[in-house]
């Protein structure tokens, strides 16, 4: 089966695994949230930063409001999500630069975005997808293991393999791929035990039962 056969063949099996795919931080219509739900990701469960920004947001909902509470305020109740020094800082410096550099407001462009601490790429790409509606492919973890196991991607380099991929998938999947990515990557193609006898993949699969 050639590549792009390929290719679709698996779209086509992970549209029919995950049609409900999305993002698994919460997603309100505040930006600011956003980027704040995806800098505390770093090193951290979805799950515990959705729990944590729930009490965060309740308290301090603006970015105005960070700036008042301060770094300090901030990182108490940050803490459950680890690094809290650093990640209260950046935090708090976001405000500042939304404030003092981009008119209170989130700025909509991947190199504007990623002038902010804490922001990379990855984080850039999904606030740029999921809140501007500019296509964008997320490469995290799991998209890094799952898509080269897959024979999708070669590059250890998330931005080799951010252009592998938008190469070989059509636009409109982009931001659905990354999610679709993590899906299989938590549920079957596990880091240190791929369950490839029970994966929907396999036919596809260069990796299947291949040791990793
Ligand atoms: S066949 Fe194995 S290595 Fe390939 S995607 Fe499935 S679980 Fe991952």
């Amino acid at each position: 089966m050639r590549k792009k056969e390929r290719t679709e063949a698996i779209l086509r099996r992970l549209h029919e695994l995950y049609p409900e795919t999305q993002c698994t931080l919460d997603i309100d219509d505040n930006v600011f949230h956003l980027v704040v739900r995806a800098v505390l990701s770093a090193q951290c469960t979805d799950v515990r930063v959705n729990e944590v920004t729930k009490v965060l947001f309740e308290k301090y909902p603006e970015y105005t409001d960070f700036l008042s509470a301060g770094e300090e305020e901030i990182g108490r109740i940050i803490k459950p999500c680890g690094f809290w020094k650093a990640k209260s800082h950046y935090l708090y410096e976001i405000a500042r630069m939304m404030r003092d550099d981009f008119g209170g407001e989130i700025p909509k462009t991947q190199d504007e975005l990623m002038r902010f601490p804490g922001v990379g790429r990855k984080v850039a790409n999904l606030i740029v997808s999921e809140m501007f509606g500019i296509p964008a492919v997320v490469v995290d973890t799991h998209c890094m293991r799952v898509s080269g196991r897959l024979g999708l991607s070669s590059g250890k380099d998330p931005a080799v393999i951010e252009k592998e991929l938008m190469k070989i998938l059509p636009e409109e999947e982009w931001a659905a791929f990354g999610h679709r990515m993590v899906d299989h990557g938590r549920a079957v193609c596990t880091a240190r035990s791929p369950k490839c006898s029970d994966c929907a993949l396999s036919e596809y699969c260069p990796s299947s039962g291949k040791k990793v």
